[in-house]
């Protein structure tokens, strides 16, 4: 295994300093907000960190754009998302550079968050142009039924750590392209990436000649989060974090009968049958379980496999396991890098302590290497005699519970008891088994694959899950309509006033 080198403070600060120079960006000096890299676990700069009533004046200023913006035409407002959609491209590299330095995902997973974003705002783009409604048959003649959709107003977007640009992107390149106004809250972690993804959307702002208040970023922790949530000039409140947050978010929004888009946490499974093809299970496995140092919320956390290929399975995964390159992410060939923070490896540590105090065995990993301040966990698999509640919880770290069944309702079953309802899939050559994993009462998550990971998912399709996992869907598909109000117009042309019901109110 790879030990970590190379990256340090000094290092890292000015890789930060120049990927924020070659967007044009600057950093607000201060003492509010501290920038640090988990590489190599120290703060790199403090930061100016905005106030709630900083807060409070983006909302304002968003809310005052709003009709500006809204009045002009959707292909117009594309243009807008398509500019910045080039100018990601041209930053890829910076953008990436300083998402690993913030996060410490490994070059080629940072590259591929950016990538992600320039999906998203080609995929706004072509909305611009197909925002559409219905029309509905009515049951009155000379009467037409229709359905048409508007923009809300301002969109409050609160982000994670651990996507701490795409989220943003996906919330942002459709809001803007359905007329609404943005303020982002992103993560108090990842406040370089933020400046400077808001950045190259001011750029894009300035090059259109739209409106600068289209969007606003915020710097600050859980408080400007809460000054967001609790503003009524937020229509929609988009929060991408833990379920603990959404549990606190949630109500305070619907109190203000605001909306609500809540992405969070997972508990994402695998089931693999005795039909699976072993070699193909194994890649989407490891990627999925130790690809991002298990930070996604999408990451794998429970293997669901039949017994009779079990320990070949498991035997398996702990060779690969054995040689997973731990280390540097800016190291070529490193795989899994950092966690983000000592909470995050306190709290796999405590998670791996109460599995095997309810009978669970370590078979591969679990230990922890050290560079600097870094904390670099080795990706761990435990054998689970049953899904027991540390199992059934989320822990932000790359721990693998492997659990055995016979049957496949078993199975099903087994995946679907756990409060979050995210990401799922099962790998097998029976087309039934496959079918009966996507029907109505196999899984239960937004998503459901078959023969690949739970990790990964293309900007196309809705993103989003159920259960403790919030309800929410971003990104693909129609995603969009979370970010618009929709009016149901009756128009009759017939020039005789029918009620509907056949109701008779003669006068
Ligand atoms: P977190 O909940 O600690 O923080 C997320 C964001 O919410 C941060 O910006 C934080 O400042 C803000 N926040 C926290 N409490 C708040 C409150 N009461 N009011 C307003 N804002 C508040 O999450 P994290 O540690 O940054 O990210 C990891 C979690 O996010 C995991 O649970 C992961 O599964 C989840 N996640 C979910 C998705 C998804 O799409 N479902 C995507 C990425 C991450």
């Amino acid at each position: 295994m790879s030990t970590p080198t190379p990256s340090t403070v000094e290092g890292l600060r000015d890789h930060a300093h120049a990927a924020l120079r070659a967007v044009g960006a600057t950093v607000p000096d201060g003492s509010g907000l501290i920038a640090r890299s988990p590489i190599v676990g120290e703060s790199l700069f403090g930061l100016r960190a905005d106030t709630p009533g900083d807060v409070g004046r983006a909302v304002a200023e968003a809310a005052d754009t709003f009709a500006e913006w809204r009045a002009r035409p959707a292909p117009a407002r594309g243009e807008l998302v398509r500019v910045l959609g080039e100018l990601l491209r041209e930053h890829r590299s910076d953008l990436a550079d300083l998402i690993t330095i913030e996060v410490g995902k490994i070059r080629s997973e940072a590259l591929g968050e950016v990538q992600e974003m320039i999906d998203v705002c080609e995929f706004a783009v072509g909305l611009s142009r197909q925002l559409h409604g219905r029309t509905i048959a009515s049951e009155r003649p000379g009467h037409r039924l229709a359905e048409t959709w508007h923009p809300l107003g301002v969109v409050g977007v609160i982000s994670a750590f651990n996507f701490p640009a795409a989220v943003w992107s996906w919330n942002t390149a459709i809001a803007l392209v359905c007329g609404d106004t943005v303020v982002w809250k992103p993560s108090e972690l990842t406040p370089l990436t933020s400046i400077a993804a808001a950045h190259l959307l001011d750029r894009a702002i300035e090059r259109v000649g739209a409106p600068a208040a289209v969007h606003r970023l915020v710097l600050a922790d859980r408080l400007g989060g809460e000054r967001l949530v609790d503003d009524p000039r937020v229509a929609l409140v988009s929060a991408t974090g833990s379920t603990r947050m959404g549990q606190q978010v949630g109500p305070r929004v619907a109190a203000r009968f605001g909306k609500s888009l809540l992405e969070l946490g997972g508990n994402n499974a695998t089931v693999v049958t005795p039909s699976a093809d072993l070699d193909l299970a194994l890649q989407g496995i490891v990627f999925a379980a130790a690809g991002t140092a298990g930070q996604r919320c999408t990451s794998l956390r429970r293997l669901i496999v039949h017994h009779t290929v079990a320990d070949e399975l498991v035997d398996r995964l702990v060779a690969v396991y054995g040689r997973l390159p731990i280390g540097d992410p800016f190291v070529e060939d490193t795989l899994v890098g950092p966690l983000v923070d000592e909470r995050a490896g306190e709290a796999m540590a405590a998670a791996l302590e109460r599995a095997q105090a309810d009978g669970g065995k370590v078979v591969a990993g679990g230990g922890r290497r050290e560079y600097g301040g870094g904390v670099y966990a080795e990706p761990a698999i435990v054998r689970m005699p049953a899904q027991t509640d540390v199992v059934r919880e989320e822990t932000f770290a790359p721990i693998l519970y492997v659990l055995t069944y016979d049957a496949f309702e078993e199975a099903v079953a087994l995946h679907n008891d756990v409060p979050q309802g995210l990401s799922s899939s099962i790998f097998t050559r029976d087309q039934q088994e496959a079918e009966r994993f996507l029907a109505a009462d196999g899984s239960d998550c937004g998503i459901a694959n078959v023969n690949i990971g739970t990790s990964g998912a293309e900007i196309g399709g809705a993103f989003g899950g159920e259960k403790a996992t919030g309800g929410g869907r971003e990104s693909g598909s129609d995603s969009w309509k979370a970010y618009m109000r929709r009016a149901t117009n009756t128009i009759n042309y017939s020039g005789n006033l029918t009620l509907a019901q056949n109701v008779s109110f003669l006068t």
